[in-house]
């Protein structure tokens, strides 16, 4: 039986006569020639280089299109491309920015071979959605996929990035790496397991990933687990529009589309919603500690066994009429009916240098910048929930946290509250900040002591204020959707508002914040949907009014 291209020893000269034969036949289909620059360690007489030339040389006899050319270490060559280690290959280093530190030996044969005719066909051969995201990556990625000659799944992963690679070389640079072969550079970035995909040293995905989670990951900078194809129609026609994907849209979204109506779930921002931002949950039924993330994923994932979700686009107007229009940054829909989901915001503290500072030392969300301030001084502002919790992850992850609340006891539950002081995190109480400041970045808070009436400077990295959150409402408002002097949507107890047609569910009613409650209204509102549009009571309430 004739061996496989990658699983071939590269000392052997010969892949077997039927491989090779295929192997030509492919290569001589390829429309562009393959340079590959190899750089080896003549001095040394390292065994990786001399087993890398042989197998360069077994695939250049197979195409005159591969153009080899070797190198050693010593070589100006080595230095124009900065080559720190042998061996590396470049691929067609003048077009694009690959290399494969070591010699692929065992599966990664599949990825040396996945690179010559990517490289030879002149594309990635990307997915449309791929694409679609890929255009979305506007500032450099600097790969690095961590291999092994003996992971099944590497090739798949180094592929990935191969494609990306070829079809952005403006942003993106790739280094695959084999641990065998570059032990110290798998022990500074802790690649004990392969694969692993960093972008700008960040880590982006443990294991092989579908090439449109792999885009994701890299745009979003962060592993992501579910993917979601975006749709281009530019007007859709469906019974029900949920505005807002955290629990209560998404929850909406399942049983809506089990009664049968056609939905769409649109989601401005993250998916989750304030979930995609808790760092642990320990209050949902079923899980006694799940990440907020995992959390997200494990409801996203069953939300899209049923309903269509578009996220990336915010709903910016609801046009009343029959049908109604829902207006987004990307499409309109016609729509019998809307539920708005919208959830909540994180309250500011409208404080002299907060807006200024967002963003380069001022958080609103511990899980999202906490790993960023490991080993620095943060100051967490608030005394309730939010606050606490936030305060409790930071000092769990090893950043240094100081409480500023205005009263003198907290607001947050019993058990978070003991476990802020347990952990001696230190509370400036009756405190409040008066000024962030900072020239680039934030240095030192203003808090000022009511009870005092003392000033003091603090110096600090980061300012995390979690002082609660505003129901999300302008839509609504803009709508003609009735508020609460509180400032939530007004409603039944069928989650109607006073706009036949429009709908609420979760933390935009009020009530209890919760993603348990917020759920049970997505499910609440989503069935009075589901009757009112089978027994319209806009209709009876019209035909009782008209019969005087
Ligand atoms: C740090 C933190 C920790 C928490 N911990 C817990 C906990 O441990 N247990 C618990 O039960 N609850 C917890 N909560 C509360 C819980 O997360 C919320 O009650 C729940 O998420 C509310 O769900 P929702 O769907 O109503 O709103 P949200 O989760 O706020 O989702 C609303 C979504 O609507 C989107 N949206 C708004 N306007 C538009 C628009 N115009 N177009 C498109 N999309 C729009 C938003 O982007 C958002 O994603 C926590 C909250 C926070 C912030």
């Amino acid at each position: 039986m004739p061996k496989q291209a990658g699983s071939s020893t590269p000392g052997e000269s010969q892949l077997g006569a039927e491989v090779e034969d295929q192997l030509r036949a492919a290569f001589k289909a390829l429309p562009h020639d393959m340079p590959v620059f190899l750089f080896t360690d003549g001095k040394s007489k390292d065994p990786l280089g001399a087993a890398a030339k042989q197998m360069m040389r077994l695939f250049r006899n197979l195409s005159d299109r591969i153009k080899v050319k070797e190198y050693d270490m010593d070589h100006p060559e080595a230095r124009k491309w900065n080559v720190t280690g042998a061996p590396t290959f470049l691929f067609a280093p003048e077009r694009y920015s690959i290399r494969y530190m070591g010699t692929p030996f065992g599966e990664e044969g599949r990825t040396f071979l996945g690179a010559l005719i990517l490289i030879g066909s002149g594309t990635g051969s990307l997915s449309e959605q791929s694409r679609k995201v890929l255009k979305k990556i506007d500032s450099p990625r600097d790969v690095k996929v961590f291999v092994s000659p003996t992971c099944p799944y590497c090739p798949e992963q180094a592929i990935n990035a191969i494609r990306a690679a070829i079809e952005n070389p403006e942003f993106i640079s790739l280094e695959i790496i084999d641990i065998q072969a570059n032990p110290e550079l798998a022990d500074k970035y802790g690649a004990f397991s392969v694969p692993q995909t960093f972008a700008n040293d960040v880590l982006i995905a443990q294991g092989a990933q579908t090439e449109e989670l792999f885009l994701l990951s890299l745009e979003k900078m962060e592993q992501q687990n579910v993917f979601i194809p975006e749709s281009d129609a530019a007007v859709l026609d469906v019974d029900l529009v949920i505005v807002g994907g955290g629990p209560a849209g998404l929850t909406a979204g399942i049983y809506a589309v089990r009664s049968g109506l056609r939905t769409a779930v649109v989601e401005a921002g993250q998916l989750g919603g304030q979930v995609a931002a808790t760092p642990i949950v320990e209050n949902y039924p079923g899980f006694t500690r799940v990440p907020g993330k995992t959390l997200v994923d494990i409801l996203v994932s069953h939300a899209l066994e049923y309903t269509e979700i578009f996220q990336g686009e915010k709903v910016l107007e609801i046009i009343r009429g029959d049908p109604l229009e829902v207006r987004t940054t990307r499409r309109k829909f016609l729509t019998r009916a809307v539920i708005l989901a919208t959830g909540a915001e994180y309250k500011k503290l409208g404080v002299p240098g907060e807006a200024r500072l967002a963003g380069r030392g001022v958080s609103y969300c511990a899980t999202c910048d906490g790993p960023l301030f490991k080993g620095k001084k943060v100051i967490v502002v608030g005394g309730g929930n939010s606050a606490a919790t936030e305060a409790l992850y930071l000092h769990n992850i090893g950043v240094a946290v100081t409480m500023v609340h205005r009263r003198d006891t907290f607001r947050a539950q019993e058990h978070l509250t003991r476990n802020v002081l347990g952990n001696n995190i230190p509370v400036f109480w009756d405190t409040e900040v008066k000024e962030i400041r900072g020239k680039e970045r934030v240095s030192e808070v203003e808090l000022f002591n009511g009870k005092t009436g003392r000033t003091q400077t603090v110096p600090t990295d980061g300012v995390f204020i979690a002082v609660g959150y505003s129901p999300t409402v302008e839509l609504a408002l803009k709508a003609g959707v009735e508020i609460t002097p509180d400032g939530f949507i007004k409603h039944d107890s069928h989650h109607r508002t006073n706009i036949p047609g429009i709908y609420s569910a979760g933390d935009v009613e009020g009530g209890y914040k919760q993603i348990v409650t917020a759920m049970s209204q997505g499910t609440e509102a989503a069935l009075s949907v589901f009757e009112d549009l089978k027994t319209p009571y806009w209709l009876s309430e019209a035909v009782v009014k008209a019969a005087g």
